[in-house]
């Protein structure tokens, strides 16, 4: 019988894990799905259940990780995503980042498996650079609000790089800017699920400061083709941005809502958050130059796709708030 690759995913049941969960299936791996299940749901993996080359384990990564038999690849995504949950749960945050990455690091060193960490454009904080390439480092406020995150995420780059450089761990870091799709958490608190969600239950859309600060949205298929082209990518080890640049305000994205749902709802301005980037983009020359990858997925696809599928939730759930 043929011997499949094995491939450990962490935060697999989140929205992210749970995409990449299915592609390893697709390209015929045995998927070793672990979660503890703080921000993700079971709903978004169980259709691989009765698979025989899909297993889960529910627990918590940052405590002592053991897996049976030999492993090939893990892939480090668990970690609280939404400012809204790690603002709620900030020191599980820091310790999945630090904790949880050292037992990764531990396990693909004694497993001599290749690992990849899902880091993130947050790294670069409220940029100053812009578009933002890898080489800037970025303006974090370490004990801001939003330091639980984006520090333990720039811990996360330097313990990777640290057992790359000194266990010679085969590792790959991509930044994933920011990115939608369906299995998002409609009440996450993250800006598209928020503005569907108030759409579809006929509220107002909450636009935070005066919507002049920007992002860039990438849809998810796009996301999960340049990791796996990434993680294929032999002898690169420096991080390198995934991200669509199409940027947007946040004001001209909530107009693109409405037309998009056709809502009669109007937008509403609350407090911008405490240091909320003023703007995003991601320069992907590198995902370009080297992994031959470009985002194929433009915003009014992706949307009308991830729109289908919040419309597609029960009333139960599109009423429920997490917050
Ligand atoms: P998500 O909240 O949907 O998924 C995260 C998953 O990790 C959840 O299922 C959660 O239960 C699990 N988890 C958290 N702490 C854990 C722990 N200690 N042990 C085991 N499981 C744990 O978030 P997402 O959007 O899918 O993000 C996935 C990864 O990608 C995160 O590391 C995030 O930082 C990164 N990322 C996401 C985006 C984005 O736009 N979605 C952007 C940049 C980086
Ligand atoms: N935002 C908003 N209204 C909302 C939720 C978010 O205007 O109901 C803004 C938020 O302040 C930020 C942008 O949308 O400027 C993106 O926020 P999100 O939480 O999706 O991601 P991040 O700030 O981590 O990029």
């Amino acid at each position: 019988m043929k011997q499949r690759k094995k491939v450990l995913i962490t935060g697999a049941a989140g929205f992210l894990g749970s995409h990449l969960c299915d592609r390893f299936i697709k390209e015929d791996f045995h998927v070793i799905a672990m979660d503890n299940l703080i921000t993700g749901r079971l709903k978004n993996i169980e259709h691989l259940f009765p698979l025989e080359n899909f297993e889960f384990y529910n627990h918590d990564v940052s405590k002592f990780i053991h897996i049976p038999g030999e492993l090939d690849y893990i892939m480090h995504f668990a970690s609280p995503a939404s400012p809204i949950d790690y603002l709620k749960i900030p020191i599980q945050t820091l310790k999945v980042g630090s904790l949880g990455i050292h037992n990764c690091l531990g396990l693909a060193k004694a497993k001599n498996a290749t690992l990849m960490i899902a880091s993130t454009s947050e790294v670069y904080g409220d940029p100053e650079v812009h578009p933002q390439t890898e080489e800037y480092w970025g303006n974090v406020n370490p004990i801001g609000p939003r330091g639980v995150y984006d520090e333990a995420k720039r811990f996360q780059e330097a313990m990777t790089m640290a057992y790359h450089t000194f266990h010679d761990v085969d590792t790959r870091i991509v930044r994933i800017f920011n990115t939608y799709g369906p299995r998002m958490r409609l009440n996450d608190g993250r800006v598209l699920p928020a503005f569907i969600g108030q759409a579809l239950r006929g509220e107002d859309l909450t636009v935070f400061g005066d919507g002049s600060q920007t992002r860039s949205f990438c849809y998810v298929d796009d996301l999960v083709e340049g990791i796996y082209r990434l993680l294929n990518k032999k002898d690169y080890h420096q991080p390198v941005n995934i991200g669509n640049p199409d940027e947007i305000s946040i004001g001209d994205f909530a107009e693109e809502i409405i037309k998009l749902t056709g809502t009669t709802q109007k937008v509403i301005y609350k407090d911008l958050p405490v240091n909320d980037p003023k703007q995003r983009q991601p320069d992907i020359t590198k995902a370009i130059d080297l992994l031959g990858w470009t985002p194929k997925v433009d915003r009014a696809s992706g949307l009308k796709i991830t729109y289908d599928y919040f419309k597609s939730l029960s009333k139960d759930e599109l009423e429920k708030t997490d917050h």
